[in-house]
């Protein structure tokens, strides 16, 4: 970095997402050794605070490795002493240029690079961007901005939020963060197929007869339903997150794992997809369960969430893409709130084997003892194989085993935060894991038509209860295209 500094800023620092997530995914990698030498975090948002008092408040959150506890104490007060606060409005020039003013005194003559993190709610997404690259941009250096999702609620006004960005920022100055593609297990994906013999041929409609994303979370909107209710489980997971792994996992081979490759691959595909048909969706919303003598609330019980909500907390869709690799193959989502389970996972199906030799010693039926490669993206990162084995002993009969790569127990180490790794990347201007606006183009035009019938329909979603495993549309829905649902089935493959 020579002379250079780096700046960042994080606006909406008072918020939930900078306590949880920005703040402690600093201080990892200032503790790390990642950041520049010279580097200065600013915290900026309307609240009133002194330097001291966002000191205290961030201090709160950050945490060190569990493998790397000695000096923690040291590096959390160093990093500490280079956060600094500036309260300002978002929809006005003056905080900013006070921003600007403190920023250059720390910057003390260096080449000055600044990055600006929007976390904030996306109403002032334009106002923030407006005000601060106005007044705030570096005057030398790079100036780039982080923004979170949500972009619009379809395809117009994730448009409109594009072409108004872009009257302030090239498209090389904004970082859309998905925090799923920092995720260790996404970024493996591509580890996995392409620098693995076994498996790249294997990787299309001969040889895999549906893939499955599913997300699933334990708990609901337990208070924070206002912000839910207002884009629904479609919006919040599949169109983002479940789709972005689908890109990944399905793209063509990219010519190099620069991001503008990788992204045209992304893009490629996108744009090869059906838009998604309301025969394909089957949507639900959880309501209040006893058990065990404990009462769990319904999403309608949330006092946050309107009355009469139909908005849906569950979904599962059949997604196509029609190109020569993955022509017929159908690409199952799931994801939910309140469901019996929290996970994150990927789960690849592969077609039966032709004249199986030992079909009649396989014990469950053929269908279930199909290969079954899964990728666990969250909790306990792994991956598996599922695989007919010979059961041990004199006869002949085969069971269902797994080739097992459990993180935890290969790599003792803890995994950083998803938020590490997208905060190292934009700092160091590596886009590959962040979203350009024709890749959000594309995944808006495949769910946007389905959002609006769902709702000039008002679609009344499948109540399930607290706790369960959603709707039993979803069962119907996969079976329609002859799948069974693969975590619905024991690792030993039975039901
Ligand atoms: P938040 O706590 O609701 O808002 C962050 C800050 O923005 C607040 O501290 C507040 O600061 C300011 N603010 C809130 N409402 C405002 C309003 N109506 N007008 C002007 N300023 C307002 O949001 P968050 O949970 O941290 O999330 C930030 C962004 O990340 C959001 O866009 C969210 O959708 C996205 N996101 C959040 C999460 C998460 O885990 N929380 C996950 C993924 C994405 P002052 O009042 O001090 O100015």
């Amino acid at each position: 970095q020579g002379g250079s500094t780096v700046s960042i800023t994080v606006v909406g620092a008072s918020g939930d997402l900078a306590k949880k997530k920005i703040f402690p995914a600093l201080f990892a990698l200032f503790y790390e050794d990642c950041l520049p030498e010279h580097f200065t975090v600013f915290g900026y948002a309307r609240s009133k605070m002194s330097d001291e008092e966002l000191r205290t408040m961030i201090s709160r959150t950050l945490t060190c490795r569990i493998d790397k506890r000695e000096n923690c104490g040291d590096k959390m007060e160093q990093f500490l002493q280079r956060c600094f606060y500036q309260s300002g409005q978002y929809n006005t020039e003056e905080g900013f240029a006070e921003l600007d003013r403190k920023l250059k005194e720390k910057e003390e003559g260096r080449l000055p690079n600044r990055l600006f993190y929007l976390s904030i709610p996306p109403n002032i997404f334009v106002d923030v961007v407006r005000s601060a690259s106005r007044t705030a941009s570096s005057s030398s250096g790079w100036t780039r901005f982080i923004v979170e999702k949500p972009f619009g609620r379809d395809s117009e006004s994730s448009g409109e939020l594009t072409r108004s960005l872009k009257k302030y920022l090239a498209e090389e100055q904004i970082f859309r963060i998905d925090h799923y593609l920092g995720k260790e297990l996404v970024e493996n994906l591509s580890v996995l197929r392409f620098s693995n013999l076994v498996f790249e041929p294997l990787w299309s409609r001969n040889y895999i007869r549906n893939v499955q994303l599913i997300f699933s979370e334990d708990f609901g909107t337990e208070g924070r339903g206002g912000y839910f209710d207002n884009y629904g489980i479609i919006r919040d997971i599949m169109q983002n997150h479940l789709l972005q792994i689908l890109a990944l996992f399905a793209m063509e081979t990219p010519v190099s794992l620069d991001a503008e490759d990788i992204r045209n691959e992304k893009v490629k595909v996108l744009r090869s997809m059906r838009q998604l048909k309301l025969e394909d969706v089957v949507v639900g919303q959880y309501k209040g369960h006893t058990r065990g003598g404990k009462s769990f609330p319904g999403y309608a019980d949330d006092p946050t969430v309107p009355k009469g909500s139909i908005t849906p907390t569950f979904a599962a869709a059949a997604l196509f893409i029609d190109n020569a690799r993955w022509d017929g193959v159908p690409f199952l989502m799931k994801a939910g709130k309140a469901l019996h389970t929290r996970r994150a996972e990927i789960r690849v199906q592969f077609r039966r084997v032709p004249g199986n030799l030992y079909r009649r010693n396989i014990g469950t039926d053929l269908d279930t003892a199909t290969n079954e490669l899964v990728l666990r993206v969250q909790p306990d990162e792994a991956i598996y194989l599922k695989i007919n084995n010979k059961v041990p002993g004199l006869g002949m009969r085969l069971d269902r085993s797994n080739l097992n790569l459990l993180y935890s127990e290969r790599y003792r180490r803890e995994i950083p935060d998803a938020y590490e790794r997208l905060l190292l990347d934009a700092i160091e201007g590596e886009r590959r894991l962040f979203i350009r606006s024709d890749e959000l183009d594309a995944a808006w035009g495949i769910f946007t038509p389905v959002l609006r019938e769902l709702e000039d329909k008002r679609v009344a979603p499948e109540l399930y209860p607290y706790g369960s495993r959603g709707p039993v549309g979803a069962h119907y829905l996969a079976a329609n295209y002859n799948v069974r649902w693969g975590d619905v089935t024991g690792d030993d493959g039975s039901f």
